[in-house]
Parts: C-alpha cells; sequence; structure tokens
C-alpha cells in the first residue's frame, strides 16, 4: 500500500491545498488548466487553500498539499510556510520541476550551463524537513493538465499501479536530460522508442539517426523531469512485474 486515504470519512470531501515556494506559478495555472475535468470531481475534492483560488489567509487543516517551487535555502517565509505544510497536511505532493528536482532553479547562477549542484534553492524532495511527507512527484515545466487530473483521480481512487511511478521518483535526486543519457541510453537500456523526444518541453532532446538514440542538448533542459518520467527503460532499475 503506497498510502491509505482510509482515515478520510468518504462523505468527507478531501481536502486540497495549493502552495508555491521559488517558482513561476505555472504549475498551479495548469492545475486551473484543467479546470472543465476538476468541476466534475468537486463534490469529491474541495480546495481548501490557494492563493490563486482562495482568499483564506490562515491554512487550515489539509489532506493533500500540492506544492510548486523550490526551497529557497536560509529563506524565512519559505521556513514559515514549510513548518506549517508540514503541519497542516496529510501527505505532500511536489509538482513540477522545480519541486521535484530542482528545476530551473538550479539552472539559474550566470546563465552558466545546468549545474546541479548548484544549491541556493533545493526542491522539497530534498527538504529535511519534509523527509517522509512528500509522498509523490509530478513532473513537468509544467506539468500536462490532464496529467495533473489522471494523477489526482489515481490518488482519490488510490490507485496503486498509477501512483507507483510517482513514488518512486521522489527519489529520483536528479531527473533530466543527464539522466536520460546516464541512467539509459550509456547503460545500453534505451530502445529508441523516442518518448524522451516528445515529453521534452523544450525541445533540449533530438533523435540521432546515426545511433538511433537519443541526443541531448544541455543548454536547452531546463530540468523538468518530463524526459525521465516518461522513458519506458527508466524504472528498470525497479522492481518489475513477474508475469507467470
Ligand atoms: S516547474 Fe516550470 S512551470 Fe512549474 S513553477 Fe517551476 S518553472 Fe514554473
Ligand atoms: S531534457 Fe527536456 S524533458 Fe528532460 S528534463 Fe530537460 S527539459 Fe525536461
Ligand atoms: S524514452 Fe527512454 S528508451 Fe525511449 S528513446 Fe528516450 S531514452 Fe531511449
Amino acid at each position: 500500500m503506497i498510502y491509505s486515504f482510509n482515515e478520510f470519512d468518504e462523505d468527507i470531501k478531501v481536502k486540497l491545498g495549493f502552495f508555491h515556494l521559488s517558482s513561476c506559478s505555472g504549475c498551479q495555472i495548469a492545475f486551473l488548466d484543467m479546470f472543465d475535468e476538476l468541476t466534475e470531481i468537486l463534490d469529491t475534492v474541495e480546495i481548501a487553500y490557494s492563493n490563486l483560488l482562495t482568499n483564506k489567509k490562515e491554512i487550515p487543516k489539509i489532506n493533500v498539499a500540492f506544492v510548486e517551487g523550490s526551497f529557497s535555502i536560509g529563506f524565512e517565509p519559505h521556513i514559515k510556510l514549510v513548518r506549517e505544510i508540514k503541519e497542516k497536511a496529510d501527505i505532500v505532493v511536489a509538482v513540477g520541476g522545480c519541486a521535484a528536482f530542482g528545476g530551473i532553479r538550479r539552472l539559474n547562477v550566470g546563465a552558466q550551463a545546468p549545474q546541479p549542484s548548484h544549491q541556493a534553492s533545493i526542491p522539497i524532495t530534498e527538504l529535511g524537513m519534509l523527509k517522509g511527507k512528500v509522498k509523490y512527484v509530478i513532473p513537468g515545466c509544467p506539468p500536462n493538465p490532464y496529467l495533473l487530473y489522471r494523477f489526482l483521480l489515481a490518488l482519490l481512487e488510490i490507485d496503486e499501479d498509477f501512483l507507483q511511478p510517482f513514488e518512486h521518483m521522489v527519489f529520483s535526486t536528479f531527473a533530466s536530460g543527464y539522466d536520460i543519457l546516464t541512467e539509459v541510453v550509456n547503460k545500453g537500456l534505451c530502445t529508441g522508442c523516442g518518448t524522451c523526444i516528445c515529453a521534452c518541453p523544450t525541445k533540449a532532446i533530438e533523435f540521432s539517426r546515426k545511433t538511433q538514440r537519443p541526443i541531448f542538448n544541455r543548454t536547452l533542459c531546463v530540468g523538468c523531469g518530463s524526459c525521465l518520467a516518461g522513458c519506458p527503460q527508466s524504472f528498470k532499475p525497479y522492481p518489475q512485474p513477474v508475469y507467470e
């Protein structure tokens, strides 16, 4: 069991909260882009807190906190907010590359090439204060609105098969085009399926006709993690289903 909503009374709506740290708010906008679908499940969920959608000043008790953006080290408002999220939320979901892997916040030092070692801000998946609280990662910059919707449905239905990759990504410290090369292509696991190329929002990955494998343009990568998440070979180190 990845996570259980057993403690939630079936007649009580699941309370969702949306929070942003250092971010462009694009991930929250992506949630708004699934508005039509969201209205269909409003009898099941309640948007209990969002700086874009509600006027609430106080953060209420919530079941699921969707957090976008990176944590700025030593920044008092972020420390205060994260403490409150930890106290008020049952589980936390890191939404988008910034919250999950660092994303553009790790690429923002003097227009240098991506340097994941830059530590001015860190993804919430690496934050000691939220250790054990961040249960899932949704990759993307921003994530596809339909993916957000499907994730939300899976969360409500406790669809473990669907949720499993999102849970595994909590432990992927970096998830960028680098990882596609080192974890998949260089290990000989790549089948040349092209999924990573289609998943990349910045066209940082191209297909080499010569090698029949993806090639990576590091200057275009924003560290959103979509390529690694989409790659069917990237989960190879994890236990695979056994077919009788
Ligand atoms: S992941 Fe992309 S869309 Fe989301 S907050 Fe970061 S920069 Fe904005
Ligand atoms: S290569 Fe593209 S899909 Fe992969 S992390 Fe970079 S921007 Fe995202
Ligand atoms: S998605 Fe994975 S297997 Fe497919 S081309 Fe990209 S790296 Fe190779």
